[in-house]
């Protein structure tokens, strides 16, 4: 199992994905579930800012989302939200609502289970989010967050939002991340932070591919499954 944290656009989800791929482990993208639970309160034309709302609503929410790091899926009430969670409006509404203690509560819980359904079925699992080598699985065997300056945060997101045919400038991007960043580290429940035991790894100045062989070593260092496979990473 890998607990892999860190704030937005340091590359969690690509590195998250393609290390869970070449160590033939399971994934799993906390951050997706909160996007959901968000996706859902705004569609019930509840304020995300009203949390005793948010936590009424949030036991209802009927989410599904996969493990596989090729295709993990993602569906509110059967329908795929994958590209919408993704949007402007769940990306701005999401911290608010993940500083609702029992939406943490809920998909804590619900993620311990789906990373021990994973572990008993695949033997590994690569889980991404802000708590996870602190209070999901703090016995995490390997535990890496993950940071990158300000600068490349923004480019990257901005490029990830043009990528998928939204408008951003990297001011924008910036103002975004450093506000979610903002809030995602002062709230009470569970504020993003590295763990005490977690390697740091720097990713400014480093590509994908040398993030994971970075990675791989650690892993392997610390005999995680048989050790990430010998092709390059795709
Ligand atoms: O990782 P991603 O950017 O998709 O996460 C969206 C938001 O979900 C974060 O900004 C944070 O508010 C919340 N989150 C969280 N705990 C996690 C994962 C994500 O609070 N483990």
């Amino acid at each position: 199992m890998v607990a892999l944290d860190g704030p937005s656009g340091t590359g969690k989800t690509t590195v998250a994905r393609k290390l869970a791929d070449r160590l033939s482990a399971g994934y799993l993208d906390t951050g997706a579930m909160y996007r959901m639970v968000t996706l859902a309160v705004l569609r019930a034309g509840i304020d995300p800012a009203d949390a005793a709302a948010v936590a009424g609503l949030a036991d209802g929410v009927d989410l599904e989302i996969g493990t596989s790091p090729q295709r993990p899926g993602f569906r509110l009430g059967g329908e795929d939200v994958s590209a919408e969670i993704r949007g402007p409006e769940v990306t701005k509404a999401v911290s608010p609502v993940s500083a609702v203690p029992h939406v943490r509560e809920l998909l804590v819980a619900r993620q311990r289970r789906i990373i021990a359904e994973v572990l008993g079925e695949v033997g590994g699992i690569v889980v991404e989010g802000r708590d996870i080598g602190t209070v999901v699985v703090p016995d995490s065997p390997l535990k890496v967050f993950l940071t990158a300056s300000a600068d490349v945060r923004a480019a990257r997101r901005s490029s990830q939002d043009t990528a998928a045919g939204r408008q951003s400038t990297v001011a924008d991007a910036r103002e975004s991340v450093e506000r979610r960043d903002r809030l995602d580290s002062s709230r009470t429940a569970s504020p993003l932070r590295a763990a005490e035991d977690a390697v740091p790894v720097d990713t400014s100045e480093l590509s994908i591919d040398q993030v994971i062989v970075a990675l791989c070593e650690l892993a392997s260092h610390r005999g995680l499954l048989a050790g990430c496979s010998a092709e390059a990473a795709r």
